[in-house]
Order: structure tokens, then C-alpha cells, then sequence
């Protein structure tokens, strides 16, 4: 199913039982941000923070992508923040196929209604969650990185999760050399 209004879907996705991940959470996260976007980041899943507060990267990590974001000249205004499944995972796992499956209709319908510009794939999980709207098989994120992909007049971009960067913060450099990239993009 895609939904038609953002508002309607996101107090479904608050009360959604769809798939066992709504078992253990304490929020389901919806995505934030404007709603004309420049940017449409997609994560993972929702950590620990997230699912106690119901914001979408409110932790650590949400903290270095906004700071990256930020010194290069992508705003608050210009970005919607979302994730591949909406409700946390146990133990912080990586979602399984079945939740990111179920979960899809909710991606695909943020992507449709809001028609960014940019997408930023954040990660594996979310590089395999937007395979299944695009229909395009991709590689390993770190193969992909420095690439960017044309979908339906959308420029798709692979990035490291902040996660990943906060484990080796040698990839900053590659990190923030991505948002520089779509800057460049978005301001020609
Ligand atoms: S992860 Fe998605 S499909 Fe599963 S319960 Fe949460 S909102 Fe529903």
C-alpha cells in the first residue's frame, strides 16, 4: 500500500503491529524533517535513544551526521530524516529481511510523497531497504561509496551509517566528502 498522506501514515506507523519488531519498542520513530526536501537520508532502525524518545537519529550518531551535514552548508530546512523500519530491533540488531519488507510501504510512501531531490543511503540496511523500491540490486556500501545512482529523476547516493564513522573515524574524511559532493550537486 502507498499512502497518500504523510500526517495519516505516520499515526499508523504509532500504532503499527505489522511485523514483530513492535513487540520489544517503546515508540515507533517516524521520519522528521521538511517536507520539500533537498535530502531524504534513510538509516537503519531506530537505537536506544530513538525509541525512547520516538526522534529519528537522537543519539550519538544523529549528532555527528548533523554536525557533518551542517559544515556542509545542508541545513535543518533542508533535509527529512527517516529509517528503513520504524520500530527498534532488540539488542540493536540489524533488521531481518521479513520487518524490512513489511515495513517498506512506509519508505516507499515518504520517497513518494516527498519527492527529494537527493537521497542518502545510510548504510547497508538502508542501501537493501531502497533496493526493494528501486528494484536495483547494489553492492556492498563500502564499494559504493564515491557513486551515485539516477532513479526516477532522483539522484541516490551510498553513504557510511554515522555508526560506521563513530567506529573509524578514518572515514570521516570519505563521510563528509559524500555531503560535499551533494552540495555541489545541489547548488549548480
Ligand atoms: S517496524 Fe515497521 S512494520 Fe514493523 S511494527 Fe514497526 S512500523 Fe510496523
Amino acid at each position: 500500500m502507498v499512502y497518500d498522506d504523510l500526517e495519516n501514515m505516520n499515526s499508523i506507523i504509532r500504532n503499527c503491529t505489522k511485523c514483530i519488531l513492535h513487540e520489544n519498542r517503546k515508540n515507533a520513530v517516524c521520519g522528521i524533517g521538511s517536507l520539500a526536501p533537498e535530502v531524504f537520508l534513510i538509516g537503519e532502525a531506530p537505537g536506544r535513544s530513538e525509541d525512547e524518545n520516538g526522534i529519528p537519529f537522537s543519539g550519538r550518531s544523529g549528532n555527528l551526521l548533523r554536525k557533518s551535514l551542517a559544515d556542509t552548508s545542508i541545513t535543518e530546512h533542508a533535509f527529512y530524516i527517516t529509517n528503513s523500519v520504524k520500530c527498534r530491533p532488540p539488542n540493536n540488531e540489524k533488521p531481518k529481511r521479513e520487518s524490512m519488507k513489511i515495513c517498506n510501504e512506509y519508505l516507499k510512501s515518504e520517497i513518494q510523497l516527498l519527492r527529494p531531490k537527493v537521497i542518502i543511503a545510510l548504510g547497508n540496511t538502508s542501501l537493501t531497504a531502497l533496493s526493494l523500491i528501486t528494484g536495483t540490486k547494489y553492492g556492498n556500501i563500502s564499494e559504493m561509496i564515491g557513486k551515485k545512482f539516477e532513479w526516477n529523476g532522483t539522484l541516490i547516493f551510498p553513504q557510511f551509517h554515522p555508526a560506521a564513522v563513530l567506529r573509524n573515524m578514518k572515514r570521516l574524511d570519505i563521510f563528509n566528502n559524500v555531503f560535499l559532493e551533494v552540495t555541489k550537486i545541489l547548488r549548480n
